[in-house]
């Protein structure tokens, strides 16, 4: 197949390709580093790849095609992109942070297990903010990616990298996290589909830990049942993580493939919560999004207002829980056991304060001494017992809605603006956590949602319908996007060559 063919192919493509003997995965491999090697100095999607360990990995699947295990292996020979927060055995993970440079995973995490026996290629390592903190990708000590649609703005984060590198051919399917909104944000502002998985659906051994009571690995690719074909490798019960879950997992590439062949929503009941569809949403993504409700109901769907009451206390519940656990949780990197280390140190104490305020970067910081604040004593009453209160209203916020109100799914806006420009949010942080309003409540729920392409703005922006589904209720909720983005093809479109070669400010 010719290079710009193999570089469109998206999961399913790929693997229908390779069986018919149209490709091999070497060739595919070979197409997307070539097309990494012309790209990443301008999106700087990627924190690492080496053509080697890619090439390897792709030869060993086409041997393991040729001896019939196609069968077994699910993504036999797919190149898939790996949010460098993620531990793949032998390459770095680093966490877009300085203080992790030099660390080489000694083990695979365990969706990175996963995809290594269904036959996957890691292909490439994913940009991030740093430790995941952020929805820009500004805060990665590697610098920011920038949005394949306009290289002027953010791709969107944490997982910005990730987006970027799936709209702009560099891979047919990443990995993200998402703690507060991580892979819907920058599906959204990068017209890609990302999944977040139901908390204890996918397990988090061996992906380094921001929020631990929120965090969840999940799928980004350009089509839902892509996104499914990964989802159905990576989820399920893990031994090494005691918050996963032991649910049925049931058919998620069937409910998807099922929902895009039925283009129908007949007997679905969506919830449109009133919160969602407030005045502080820019009005052109409020009319895509509303114009998706259209659609939605000439599928068959109705259509019910309902209200997440608590949906307010979201952001200042979310912005002191997750610093207070990433506080623990950072509270690993003091210089001795990982990555970077003070080398000057005259004591112990100098070391863990030198390596940690030389390694972190400023957001890091921040929220370290937020988190480190509300859990003090004196104040974690204040702060950190009563926003664990908040947590349970919001999320019987969503039970109401979903067992009360009957919803399969609510629908809204992921994010309530498109992709900003570079540098517009960095000096005020918190503008930056004001844009997760519509995604952090999910997290704090722990229910699992999706980001679908829904629309363009005037400036040729993407923007993403978010539906959101009860705990466990991943098939219904993939069935129902397939449904709306095999009727509409939003989904098709890709970044125009000319903005990926718009030379970059
Ligand atoms: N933007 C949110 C934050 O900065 C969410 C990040 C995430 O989901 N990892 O915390």
């Amino acid at each position: 197949m010719r290079k710009d063919e193999l570089i469109e192919l998206g999961v399913g493509d790929a693997l229908d390709a390779m069986a018919a003997g149209r490709t091999s995965s070497e060739e595919l491999t070979a197409a997307l580093l070539e097309r990494m090697d012309a790209l990443q100095p301008r999106l700087n999607a990627l924190t690492w790849y080496d053509a080697e360990d890619a090439l390897a990995q792709a030869r060993a699947a086409d041997a393991e095609r040729a001896s019939g295990a196609a069968e077994t292996k699910p993504l036999l020979g797919v190149p898939i992109a790996i949010k460098d927060l993620l531990n793949v055995r032998g390459q770095p993970c680093t966490a877009g942070s300085n203080i992790l440079k030099g660390y080489t995973a000694p083990y695979d995490a365990t969706v990175i297990a996963r995809l290594r026996a269904a036959g996957a290629v890691m292909v490439s390592r994913a940009n991030t903010d740093e430790f995941a903190m952020g929805g820009s990708t500004e805060t990665s000590a590697y610098g920011p990616s920038k949005n394949p649609w306009d290289p002027t703005r953010v791709p969107g984060g944490s997982s910005g990298g990730s987006a970027a590198a799936v709209a702009a051919r560099l891979a047919p399917a990443a990995l993200g996290s998402d703690t507060g909104g991580s892979i819907r944000q920058p599906a959204s502002f990068c017209g890609i589909t990302g999944l977040k998985p139901t908390y204890g659906r996918v397990s988090r051994y061996g992906c380094t830990a921001f929020a631990s009571s929120l965090d969840q690995v999940g799928p980004m690719a350009r089509t839902v049942e892509d996104a499914a074909r990964v989802y159905a490798v990576i989820a399920g019960a893990d031994p090494h993580d005691a918050t996963t879950r032991a649910e049925p997992l049931g058919d998620p590439v069937g409910a998807a493939r099922g929902g895009a062949e039925s283009r129908s929503l007949k007997g679905v009941r969506i919830g449109l919560p009133r919160e969602y569809f407030s005045s502080g949403t820019d009005p052109e993504v409020e009319s895509l999004v509303r114009a998706a409700v259209e659609e939605c109901r000439r599928l068959g769907a109705e259509t019910v207002e309902v209200s997440l009451p608590h949906t307010q206390y979201g952001i200042a519940c979310y912005y002191i829980l997750a610093p207070a656990e990433a506080s623990a949780n950072l509270a690993r990197y003091e210089g001795v056991r990982y990555g970077a280390r003070a080398r000057d140190a005259e004591d112990l104490l100098a070391l863990y304060e030198q390596t940690r305020s030389r390694g972190f970067g400023a957001e890091v910081k921040r929220r370290v001494i937020l988190g480190t604040y509300v859990l003090g004593s004196g104040f974690y009453d204040a702060y950190y017992a009563r926003a664990q209160k908040v947590r349970t209203l919001v999320r019987r916020d969503f039970e109401a809605a979903f067992a009360g109100g009957g919803c399969d799914v609510l629908l809204g806006p992921v994010a309530p603006t498109p992709a900003f420009r570079l540098g517009e949010r960095t000096a005020d942080p918190l503008q930056m956590y004001l844009g997760d309003i519509f995604t952090v409540n999910v997290n704090l729920a722990g229910v699992c949602a999706m980001s679908v392409p829904c629309g363009f703005t005037a400036a040729g922006l993407p923007v993403g319908l978010h539906l959101v589904g009860p705990a466990f209720g991943e098939d219904r909720l993939l069935s129902v996007a397939a449904a709306y983005q095999a009727s509409t093809d939003w989904h098709l479109r890709r970044p125009p060559e000319a903005s990926l070669d718009r030379s970059i400010v």
